[in-house]
């Protein structure tokens, strides 16, 4: 199985990019913050719960996040691959996930992570404010919080695939085709 893990701050350009890698590799996309604001269009129990901490700009606890990223992964029968979005964000997230892919009898291939400047990802999610909709897109408060939380809890996961030498660092900057093929070349190259 080709099990990719898409990584970078808010803005990085992961959603972007994932539909890309998709089309190449034919392999499930699972977006963790696609899945919850699914949830709270259809105000689901956990659509209700997450809201609320994505309104703040803060990490929706762990279990909830692994039990749900866990449910979606098993409702594939023989799937070629995942590439994972916004998750794993935070170490015990990596841990669970390495734990429930080792038990069936598969892995983590490489972590693609897309590295684009500070100023950069506000500029962006301000832009993609007035068309996503997205609440958490719209107030600076919530997006620098957001920053803060990457910075803080989910930039540590890079260490965490770096040291199983699975860490491949790409460019955020640049036309969304260029970036798209230097992912696929690394892709490639696993
Ligand atoms: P972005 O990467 O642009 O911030 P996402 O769509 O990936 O947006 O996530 C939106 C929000 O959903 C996050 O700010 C967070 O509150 C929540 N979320 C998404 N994925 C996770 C995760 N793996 N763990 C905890 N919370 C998450």
């Amino acid at each position: 199985m080709l099990n990719l893990v898409l990584f970078g701050p808010p803005g990085a350009g992961k959603g972007t990019q994932s539909e890309n890698i998709v089309k190449e590799f034919e392999i499930i996309h699972l977006s963790t913050g696609d899945i919850f604001r699914h949830h709270i269009k259809e105000s689901t129990e956990l659509g209700k719960l997450a809201k609320s901490y994505i309104d703040k700009g803060q990490l929706v606890p762990d279990e909830v996040t692994i039990n749900m990223l866990q449910e979606e992964v098993n409702k594939h029968d023989n799937p070629k691959g995942f590439i994972f979005d916004g998750f794993p964000r935070t170490t015990a997230q990596a841990e669970a996930l390495d734990a429930f892919l080792a038990s069936k009898n598969t892995s983590i291939s490489g972590m693609i992570a897309l590295e684009v400047p500070e100023e950069e990802l506000k500029e962006r999610l301000r832009k993609r404010a007035l068309d996503s909709g997205r609440t958490d897109d719209a107030d600076p408060e919530i997006i620098a919080n957001r920053i803060k939380v990457y910075n803080n809890e989910t930039a540590p996961v890079k260490e965490f695939y770096g040291r199983q030498n699975k860490l491949y660092l790409i460019n955020g900057l640049g036309s969304i085709q260029d970036i798209t093929k230097e992912i696929v070349k690394t892709i490639n190259a696993l």
